[in-house]
């Protein structure tokens, strides 16, 4: 069995202090679980032990950690939240209570995962620890997945795949969205799956290989160049990335040139440019393949520089470059803000000022308009789940829509009153047709007036399902 005491030592955020209320918890929860067992034949306390030593993998708080140990203990013990609350406090009772499915009996089929999701949501937004328990229980739940039978398999890594790698990515926590799409993927394209393993793990480790060879020459370069505390490391793509990736380019490997990418990170931002000069001085880049994700982050708030080379016997290879800083964000996202606040306390307001969780809050104000069970869910994958394009405001600020979203979606998103009175749209700095799709990084400039009023036919194209209702709301339709 894994040894959290042991573990905990290396996350800066638990204090020694801490040590006492985690052991509580630890034999607290082991014991309320003593006699259950796993569908794998485990003792059942091995899953809150696991959850919580994930959680631990992600610098999270003793709180958090302390529920992660509890988080089953009122749906299979029937532990009451008033003994959680004396013996742990409020804020971990109030994590708890999230990840249980308290009343719920009373829903099926899918409006139980309708209000199961609306918890999850609503919680959310006042604490987001609540979406970390959640992200790492199902981590271990996917992990453990065989010993499952084959029809809830698929069910629960079909929601797995449409839903929780969504908020993983929409989190940017991309260490969790690419394990649990690969362990998802296995039980809906078992198929393809199979293919994969017999013909992605060759071609990586060659790919690896070559990486490992280059490696002496690029520390020579950043030696030479006196840049001194870097980390280079490579990367393998995930098993379903790849295939995504695979599928457009008609199942050639050799067009996918990331399926290995070169890593180099080091402290600063002008270090970065620096080295990215450094690589092209040597190697020719591809054109078209130089990415600067550092000035123009993808709408998750990923940030790196990509190039592609012609390296050594005309190999192509990817690097990718960045900082420290954005490395530890890009694994854990929105997680590693959780952790580090600026003076070294754990302060739950600062942190909720991150923008990354305005989208979780918007999701909880829209679950206060009334949503049928099915649209909910349909508006839950198109609006927060779908990829996210960026686009920029007259004044430099950015938007996030989902793809396919048109001027008059933008126009809502930043202010119904803009919505209504929008009369026009200049794309880039030329007039275009309000229904146009928004392409990424497409700057956009709304031409109002005001006794304008809105067009049923807005109601053809837009995406989002907030400029939808409000478009009806101004035009008294429901
Ligand atoms: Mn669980």
């Amino acid at each position: 069995m894994l040894n959290l005491l042991e573990e905990i030592k290396n996350n800066q955020n638990i204090r020694t202090t801490d040590f006492i209320l985690i052991q509580k918890a630890i034999d607290f929860s082991q014991q309320a679980h003593s006699g259950q067992k796993r569908a794998s034949g485990e003792e059942y306390f091995i899953h809150p032990l696991n959850v919580a030593s994930i959680l631990n993998s992600w610098n999270l708080d003793s709180q958090t950690i302390v529920a992660g140990l509890l988080h089953d203990v009122v749906d299979d013990c029937q532990v009451p939240l008033a003994l959680i609350e004396k013996e742990f406090g409020k804020e971990v009772k109030f994590l708890v209570e999230s990840m249980s499915g308290l009343g719920l009996i009373k829903y099926r089929g899918i409006e139980r995962t309708v209000e199961n999701f609306r918890r999850l949501f609503v919680s959310t937004a006042k604490d987001g620890r609540v979406i970390f328990i959640k992200l790492a229980d199902r981590l271990h739940n996917m992990r453990t997945l065989k010993y499952l039978p084959e029809n809830k398999q698929k069910r629960i890594a079909k929601e797995t795949l449409e839903i929780y790698v969504a908020i993983a990515s929409r989190l940017g926590i991309g260490q969790v969205k690419s394990e649990l799409e690969d362990l998802a993927a296995k039980y809906i394209y078992s198929q393809e799956h199979q293919w994969l393993m017999e013909n992605l793990p060759s071609r990586i480790k060659e790919r690896l290989d070559y990486l490992k060879k280059i490696k002496p020459i690029i520390e020579d370069e950043l030696n030479k160049a006196g840049i001194k505390n870097y980390k280079l490391d490579f990367r393998a793509k995930g098993y379903y990335s790849s295939y995504k990736k695979l599928l457009k380019c008609s199942m050639n490997f050799e067009e996918i040139y990331d399926l290995a990418a070169f890593r180099i990170i080091v402290e600063d931002v002008s270090q970065c440019y620096q080295i990215l000069g450094l690589i092209h001085k040597l190697w020719k880049p591809l054109s078209g393949r130089i990415k600067d994700y550092i000035a123009l982050p993808k709408s998750n708030g990923y940030q790196s520089l990509h190039t592609t080379v012609f390296s050594l016997d005309g190999q192509i290879i990817e690097f990718q470059i960045r900082t420290f800083k954005m490395h530890e964000e890009c694994q854990l996202g929105i997680a590693a803000h959780w952790a580090y606040s600026e003076n070294g306390q754990l302060n739950n307001e600062t942190r909720f000022k991150n923008s990354k969780f305005d989208w979780v809050r918007q999701l909880s104000q829209q679950f206060s308009n009334a949503y049928k069970n099915q649209d909910f869910l349909e508006s839950l994958r198109i609006d927060y789940f779908n990829n996210r394009i960026f686009i920029f405001t007259p004044k430099g600020d950015i938007i996030d829509l989902p793809q396919g979203a048109t001027p008059i979606d933008f126009a809502y998103q930043i202010h119904s009153d803009i919505g209504n009175h929008c009369v026009g749209v200049k794309i880039n700095g030329k007039i275009s047709k309000i229904s146009k799709e928004l392409a990424n990084n497409d700057k956009v400039e709304i031409i109002t007036q005001k006794n304008k009023k809105p067009s049923s036919d807005w109601l053809k194209f837009v995406k989002t399902t907030d400029a939808r209702s409000r478009i009806k709301q101004a035009l008294g339709i429901s």
